[in-house]
């Protein structure tokens, strides 16, 4: 009854202020949802919503009468259908007028706090959220205590987390930046010491960019005239691999590691990539069969 209720308070200042009608709503158990016929901005959603919750605190009387024909011939009210027969009028002070037969609370006091919670654009208009009384109550306990969480992880006031969680994501993007100049150092340096007694060149390394990778197995290709590949891991039990060469064909590379052990990949003659689940030792003893390393 209170989300029901809520609803009423909701399309009626909608329908008088707004010149936006409920086009749309259902009720289960954890959501309540109203589409309107007109898109609304986030201001005036924040507005409708004040509006809503003030007619709460004017704990206005809600009323629900059979109006005799000719009385309903004058009246102006919201109704979603013809209907037939006696009309069930409910009347929520001045905020709302509509024909409905179902239950509501007897003063707008008892609907609680009417929050929304999501707004979406929905065809021409908007889909709206809402909750209203004990579940709005426990919905916006639950936000609270994780923004709690968050502004105690963040040392920021729990008004003021989205602050920190950007301040977070700049200093993740200024150490990912870090990350990859150095790691792209290290991996110039390694091919660097590569001696040229081999022409094909297989490293296992673990990068955390995918173009540090591709970027060594282009230097190995410049430098060596067979096969080059870089298998990369995080846990040691499955790679990522780029493999690239200017006189061989890859993709027979690749066709050998599916067939061997299963490898997922393909690409271009001159490069491949692809996953392989299997231990380094498992690849390299693979590759030993068709490549001199
Ligand atoms: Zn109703």
């Amino acid at each position: 009854m209170q989300n029901h209720t809520g609803e009423h308070i909701l399309s009626g200042i909608l329908h008088n202020e707004y010149e936006s009608e409920n086009v749309g709503f259902h009720l289960s158990d954890n959501t309540v949802t109203l589409d309107t016929s007109r898109y609304l901005t986030e201001a005036e959603l924040l507005e409708l919503e004040f509006k809503a919750n003030r007619a709460v605190y004017a704990n206005l009387e809600i009323r629900a009468e059979y109006l005799p024909d000719e009385e309903l011939e004058r009246l102006e009210y919201r109704s979603k259908k013809e209907i037939e027969g006696a009309v069930r009028i409910v009347t929520i002070g001045d905020i709302d007028k509509c024909a409905c037969c179902a239950p509501h609370v007897h003063h707008t006091g008892e609907v609680g706090l009417i929050k929304i919670t999501k707004a979406i654009k929905w065809k021409e208009g908007t889909r709206i959220w809402f909750l209203c009384g004990s579940r709005a109550l426990e919905y916006v306990q639950t936000v609270f205590k994780n923004a709690d969480e968050v502004a105690r992880l963040t040392s920021e006031a729990p008004d003021k987390i989205a602050d920190g969680v950007k301040r977070f994501n700049e200093t993740i993007q200024s150490l990912k930046a870090d990350l990859f100049q150095a790691q792209s150092g290290l991996m110039e340096e390694k091919i660097r010491n590569i001696s040229d007694i081999k022409s094909d060149v297989i490293l296992f390394e673990s990068i955390s960019n995918s173009k540090i990778q591709r970027n060594a197995v282009n230097a190995l290709v410049e430098r060596f005239d067979g096969v080059c590949g870089v298998f990369s891991t995080e846990d040691n039990t499955s790679y990522q691999y780029i493999i690239g060469s200017k006189n061989r064909d890859c993709r027979e590379v690749g066709r050998f590691l599916n067939e061997k052990l299963g490898a997922k990949g393909g690409g271009k003659p001159e490069m491949i990539q692809g996953s392989v689940a299997a231990s380094r030792e498992a690849i390299i003893g693979a590759l030993k069969e068709t490549l001199d390393i």
